[in-house]
């Protein structure tokens, strides 16, 4: 008996427990089905995570990586090498070779043809107008088409000439021919060919008739041995006709298709249609924008891939329609880098500080940990010399005790550094603070320093004889609104505050450091440099996520 050792439990699963059991199955294969008209987003994810993480997680199982390319319209190879990209940087490795709807073209033409000679298909002339009518509606039953009972020979030689390009787009189409009184809109003889002179990625210029997704998933899994067919929630009335299709045709395989809820998070759009749209209008910088769901947005902005497996992870698999909180996203990462991102300092609204009792030619290498909690990770080593950046909002020259950062007239730690005293400040003409003079205490410097001062506030700084200048892109959530899905013009729901631009210094030790690898910027949030436009003359970095949610504060 074959019992999971490790992962999530759920129905899904618990369906797969049981195959196992009863012998239904000896050994699972899922596929992750991705039409490659878009780029992936956190919803994928939870597809991603639930067909991989199966296949991960029982013995000998595999998942495949299938292209589900049958809209040559809609389809470019571009998004075939991202959505690859992506699933590798998720973390996963599909089974063998990636699989393409449009290998099986050849295939599935031969079943449509077994279906034709059955009598269990027809071709159809109805033009598209007229088929909508004799459809019928929910409440009502539709009409048979007038080519329904012709001859299977005339579909046979129909349908031959169809793929032989002899037949103008929208003039004819091969349907199943299932029942048009039916209560499941998609078993009345639903379209299974219909005639496109289109250029396809794959296959280019070989084919002018395409069949349409229903005939083609099904059958795809079928040559694959797809055991689980996953999908979500809205396929649910295709089932019938998914199984319809494999049982009238000659294939030995039987997947099961089982439908599951879609992710829907907060602020946030899961559809690569409206995705697009943000591209197209030029609301976003691109697929890749930090501010984007997709998962090169979000790898863009220092997301940890462990950390949107650990979000799948947590927010399940059911057949109940929710919204996630987009806070719980967020904290994934925040966790995640609590524990893995390296500590240094950043200033991103600098003011000068001068120490006017430290020597103005020296500079001393002080030695600050990597992290406060992970002696593993090492120490760095950070400059200090009599000319230093803090940031603007922690200085003012009046303030109550609850401000615990630098006052005039008294006193504040220096992260990892000395106690220093601010004691003038210098001003522009138009009154704008340029310099903040300052003493220091030589005698303040240490991890513990027993120098007995009740200085309660500490604030980061950067050496300002040292620094790399630095560009930070702030972001905050694309839309104002919980539920822009819902929003017919969304422009009038963009948060025009979404990315927010500084110019800035950090430490040296940050002057090689690598795209995409985060940091936590002391008091300040996580950043990672970006991948697309920091380069060693001009440092840019995305912040991740800030230290704690407080968004609505
Ligand atoms: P979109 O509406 O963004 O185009 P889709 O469902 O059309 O999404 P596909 O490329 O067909 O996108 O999806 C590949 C797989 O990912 C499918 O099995 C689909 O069910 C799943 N998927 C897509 N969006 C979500 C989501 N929000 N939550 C969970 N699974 C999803
Ligand atoms: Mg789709």
């Amino acid at each position: 008996m074959t019992q999971v050792e490790t992962g999530p439990s759920n129905f899904i699963r618990n369906i797969i427990d049981n195959d196992l059991q009863t012998g239904k199955h000896q050994t699972i294969q899922t596929r992750f089905p991705p039409e490659p008209n878009g780029y992936l987003h956190i919803g994928h994810a939870k597809s991603i995570c639930l067909n991989f993480g199966i296949a991960e997680d029982y013995p000998n199982a595999l998942c495949n990586l299938r292209f589900d390319d049958t809209n040559p319209v809609k389809e470019d190879a571009n998004y075939v090498a991202a959505i690859e990209a992506d699933v590798r940087w998720l973390g996963f490795q599909w089974a063998g070779d990636i699989h393409y709807s449009s290998d099986y073209f050849e295939q599935l033409y031969a079943y449509a043809i077994e279906l034709i000679e059955q009598d269990k298909a027809y071709v159809c002339e109805l033009n598209a107008e007229q088929t909508r009518e004799y459809r019928g509606t929910l409440t009502s039953p539709g009409k048979d088409s007038p080519f329904r009972n012709r001859p299977i020979q005339e579909s046979l030689d129909l349908f031959t000439r169809m793929r032989a390009g002899e037949f103008a787009e929208g003039s004819m189409m091969l349907r199943a021919k299932i029942d048009m009184a039916s209560a499941n809109m998609k078993m009345r003889d639903p379209v299974i060919y219909r005639i496109r002179f289109a250029h396809h990625h794959q296959t280019g210029d070989k084919w002018c008739i395409y069949p349409m997704y229903d005939f083609t998933h099904c059958i795809s899994d079928a040559l694959e041995g797809i055991t689980h067919s996953l999908c979500t929630l809205e396929f649910e009335d295709h089932r019938p006709l998914y199984d319809w299709v494999l049982a009238n045709i000659s294939v030995a395989c039987k997947p099961r298709q089982i439908e599951f809820s879609r992710l829907n998070l907060q602020y946030t759009l899961t559809s690569k249609r409206k995705l697009n749209a943000l591209v197209n209008d030029n609301l976003v910088s691109g697929w890749n924008d930090p501010r984007m769901p997709t998962i090169s947005g979000m790898r863009r902005r220092g997301y940890p891939a462990a950390a949107i497996r650990e979000f799948c992870k947590r927010i399940g698999v059911t057949k109940q329609e929710n919204t996630v909180e987009l806070a719980s996203l967020e904290a994934c990462v925040r966790e995640n880098l609590e524990s893995n991102a390296p500590r240094a300092m950043a200033v991103i609204d600098p003011v000068k500080v001068i120490i006017t009792n430290y020597e103005n030619a020296k500079t001393e290498q002080l030695i600050a940990p990597a992290h406060p909690k992970d002696e593993s990770m090492g120490t760095r080593s950070v400059p200090f010399s009599a000319e230093l950046f803090i940031d603007r909002a922690d200085f003012r020259e009046e303030a109550n005790k609850k401000y615990k950062r630098l006052v005039l007239g008294k006193e504040v730690r220096l992260r990892n550094a000395y106690v220093i005293k601010a004691e003038t400040v210098i001003k522009d003409e138009a009154g704008t603070i340029t310099e903040i003079h300052c003493s220091y205490d030589p005698e303040t410097l240490g991890k513990n320093p027993s120098d007995g001062r009740k200085v309660k506030g500490v604030i980061h700084w950067v050496d300002a004889k040292t620094n790399k200048p630095a560009e930070f892109r702030i972001y905050e959530r694309l839309f104002l609104v919980e539920n822009p899905a819902a929003v017919e013009n969304i422009h009038e729901v963009l948060n025009s505050d979404s990315l927010i631009v500084k110019q800035g210094v950090v430490e040296i030790s940050l002057a090689d450091n690598q795209v995409e690898k985060a940091y936590q910027f002391e008091r300040e949030g996580y950043f990672c440099a970006d991948s697309k436009d920091s380069t060693a003359q001009h440092l840019v970095f995305n912040r991740t996520v800030a230290l704690r949610d407080s968004w609505g504060e």
